[in-house]
């Protein structure tokens, strides 16, 4: 029987997670345990695997959630999106979850697919991830059931007031637990959980975190996902643009400087966007002041 991450969060004050995402070769693939073993060793208290990100394989999701489920004994959260599936569809995958003892989901919208600029609902899907979540929950309490957030404001919502509006509406209709974006000014962290505690939002935000070790895929990865990179930060990686050694030393020591900073302001843990590698997530995870 897997525990829920809900179960989790009720006995422990800190959590660490790691996400990966499905790799697109049977390298990768075979090479994805061992990453994960690693990670269990160090006390991972989840894994998580992202669903059709960056036009990856969907199908392929639940098989490593189950995978890496039997193999460790370890939660492991299973992304779902809203994107392409009608509700009948959406509704058979979690039907298929429940079959296979997949108790931990990541509700989520999911972004338009690629080439398609706005996001539009698939025909008899939904709009907006609380309809998700309100179909996940005709399941019962089978599933434990966490939420994206955004510090900094999801790119497309007006603002931030406006967004920790729609947050709250996603844990009213079941959200258990948020896990954010990425962001690399930890003030918008604080901002947030001010901001989610005054409109009633009571569970774990879980800061996303991610190490920097290439300065031209930084830019490439906020771009797509909206997230700010503030002054500080390309003056730290700019000029190291190229340098391969002294890029990742910075990292490091940046990603390590953040996430104590995080657990200082009160994070309940740290989630890791380990992207299928041990490091540098194990090196700056053994430098932080767990
Ligand atoms: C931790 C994390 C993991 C992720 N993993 C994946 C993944 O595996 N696969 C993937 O494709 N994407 C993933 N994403 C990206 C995510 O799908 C996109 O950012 C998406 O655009 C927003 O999803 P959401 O669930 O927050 O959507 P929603 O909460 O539905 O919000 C979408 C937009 O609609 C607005 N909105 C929300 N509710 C309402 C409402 N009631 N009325 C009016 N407007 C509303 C919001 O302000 C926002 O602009 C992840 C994001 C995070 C932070």
């Amino acid at each position: 029987m897997i525990r829920k991450i809900s179960d989790i969060l009720k006995e422990k004050q800190r959590t660490y997670s790691f996400e990966f995402f499905p790799p697109k070769t049977e390298k990768g693939r075979a090479k994805l345990p061992e990453v994960a073993e690693v990670f269990k060793d160090l006390g991972a208290d989840w894994f998580t695997v992202t669903y059709g990100a960056g036009g990856s394989t969907r199908e392929v999701t639940m098989e490593i959630v189950d995978e890496l489920q039997k193999k460790f004994s370890v939660p492991v959260l299973h992304h779902f999106t809203c994107v392409g599936h009608s509700q009948e569809e959406l509704k058979k995958i979690l039907g298929e979850m429940k079959r296979r003892d997949i108790p931990n989901v990541l509700a989520l919208r999911g972004d338009p697919p690629e080439g398609q600029e706005f996001w539009t609902p698939t025909q008899d899907g939904f709009e907006y991830c609380y309809q998700l979540i309100e179909l996940i929950k005709t399941f019962g309490d089978f599933f434990s059931i966490g939420v994206a957030g955004f510090p900094e404001g999801h790119t497309n919502c007006p603002d931030k007031a406006t967004d920790t509006k729609y947050l709250k509406i996603k844990i009213d209709a079941g959200g258990e637990f948020v896990i954010t974006q990425l962001f690399f000014d930890n003030k918008d962290y604080s901002e947030y959980l001010d901001r989610a505690k005054k409109v009633g939002v009571n569970v774990r935000i879980l800061p996303g975190v991610i190490t920097i070790t290439d300065y031209q895929v930084l830019l490439r990865f906020c771009k797509t996902c909206g997230a700010t990179i503030p002054q500080k930060v390309h003056d730290i990686f700019k000029p190291l643009d190229g340098n391969k050694e002294e890029m990742y030393k910075a990292g490091v020591k940046f990603a390590v400087e953040q996430c104590n900073d995080l657990l200082k302001r009160g994070a309940p843990g740290l989630h890791f966007y380990a992207l299928n590698k041990v490091e540098p997530t194990r090196e700056v995870l053994g430098k932080v002041n767990r």
